[in-house]
């Protein structure tokens, strides 16, 4: 009999780590050819990973890391969740793709499920996150010109200064971040960049013409960062008396993240559409949507927008066992009891060579203190220690590790966690 912990994960793996492979070829040669025949759009870490379960991955050599990244919340339910890796097998001895020219038996499922959950009335299927934010961005155009009125061709968008949406032409289009930016020009316009968390700002920039604000209601790339209190709500009031739509994008800090379902549950604000990502793929394959209000959804007419591959059978499955996951509560109370220790602990270090923690949940902004080592160095020594995590920006590490970690292994990272950020 196999002892499962409330994850799923059998006990007994989750402290021998995950079955490792050997390998003749050490971490080195796998390197070499990534860095011959892959595109350098990335500088990761130097390990290379071979397995993982839970938490837990194993590199090359076998030796074990725990995930503080997780896929950046791809992997909230960790790696190879048993009721994941179940759906996803038994859709593999069905149907994988049917495209959307035809029905399949999941698809309706699927997008009841997810309305269900998160108080919505209509999901847009799709598949990465920034195509649902580019998604998000078709709709609220079209949703200004049908509904609101804008002359077609003129609507804009509010978004927030520091912002990460994605990296398609047009999301790159409205970034700050020039490494993100710069050289991808001609941008598409459309576009007002407010700074974020500021109202007044916000109610300057909104016109006639404006249809929608969208923003992250926590910056997980910019740092982790939330918003002042009342952000949030004031940015609802701003839209509604302006008749502007808020589009919240929730693919890094929605589905327990934060310790709420969404991020925006925590200021009791209703968005109308959410952007989701990441997590709703379970770490297995890319499954994201816009869901949101079927007046604003409910504009799309047939041929105006698609995707091969958007609610394709296999991704519903999945998509469906995660929405499972999601609806017992387990995880956002995991998150909110594991989040609220992670910080307690990360506080002490402020003073010691970290200037100030942010974040919500189990997912926290550690910001190194000035004169201090960079982000990237931080990263190395971690990994060094067996946390792996990554730098955000210079001199800032974004720990988010895996929600169904238990409270020892999270002890154990805090430790290393400690160690490498006072000595
Ligand atoms: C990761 C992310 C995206 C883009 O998702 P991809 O799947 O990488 O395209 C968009 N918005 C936010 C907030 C994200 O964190």
């Amino acid at each position: 009999m196999v002892r499962r912990g409330s994850d799923g994960v059998p006990v007994e793996s989750r402290h021998r780590g995950p079955d490792v492979a050997s390998h003749s070829l050490t971490a080195t040669d796998f390197i070499n050819t990534d860095e011959q025949w892959s595109t350098h759009n990335y500088h990761p870490l130097p390990v290379v990973i071979t397995s993982g379960e839970g938490a837990w991955v194993a590199d090359v050599a076998g030796r074990r890391y725990l995930d503080f990244l997780a896929g950046y919340s791809a992997l909230n339910f960790g790696h190879r969740h048993p009721a994941l890796v179940a759906a996803a097998v038994d859709q593999l001895g069905r149907v994988t793709l049917t495209s959307r020219a035809f029905h399949h038996d999941l698809l309706g499922a699927f997008c009841r499920e997810l309305a269900q959950l998160t108080g919505t009335e209509m999901v847009l299927p799709m598949n990465t996150g920034a195509e649902a934010v580019e998604s998000a961005i078709k709709v609220a155009r079209l949703w200004a010109h049908r509904v609101k009125g804008v002359p077609d061709g003129t609507a804009e968008i509010i978004v927030a200064d520091g912002n990460f949406h994605g990296r398609t032409t047009t999301i790159v289009s409205f970034s700050t971040d020039e490494v993100a930016r710069a050289g991808f020009g001609p941008f598409t316009p459309g576009f007002v960049v407010v700074p974020y968390g500021d109202l007044d700002a916000l109610r300057g920039a909104i016109t006639s013409r404006t249809a929608a604000v969208l923003v992250e209601p926590v910056q997980g790339e910019a740092g982790v960062l939330v918003p002042p209190p009342g952000y949030l709500a004031g940015v609802r009031a701003a839209c509604d008396d302006a008749d502007v739509l808020l589009i919240a994008d929730e693919i890094q800090s929605g589905l327990a993240r934060t310790g709420e379902l969404l991020a925006l549950d925590h200021d009791g604000v209703r968005a109308d559409l959410y952007t989701l990502g990441k997590a709703l793929g379970g770490g297995i394959l890319p499954v994201s949507a816009v869901v949101g209000r079927r007046a604003v959804l409910g504009v799309l007419r047939p041929g105006e927008h698609g995707s091969t591959f958007g609610g394709n059978p296999l991704a519903c499955a999945v998509g469906r066992a995660v929405i499972a996951l999601l609806a017992s509560g387990e995880f956002q109370a995991r998150s909110r009891e594991l989040g609220a220790h992670l910080h307690a602990q990360l506080q002490t270090l402020v003073g010691h060579g970290v200037a100030q923690i942010t974040g919500r949940g189990l997912w926290a902004g550690v910001h190194i203190a000035p004169g201090g080592p960079t982000g990237r160095m931080t990263a190395e020594a971690l990994m060094a220690r067996g946390v792996l995590c990554k730098e955000t920006h210079a001199a800032t590490l974004r720990l988010a590790p895996p929600l169904v970690i238990t409270r020892d292994d999270l002890n154990v990272a805090l430790n290393a966690i400690t160690d490498v950020l006072t000595r």
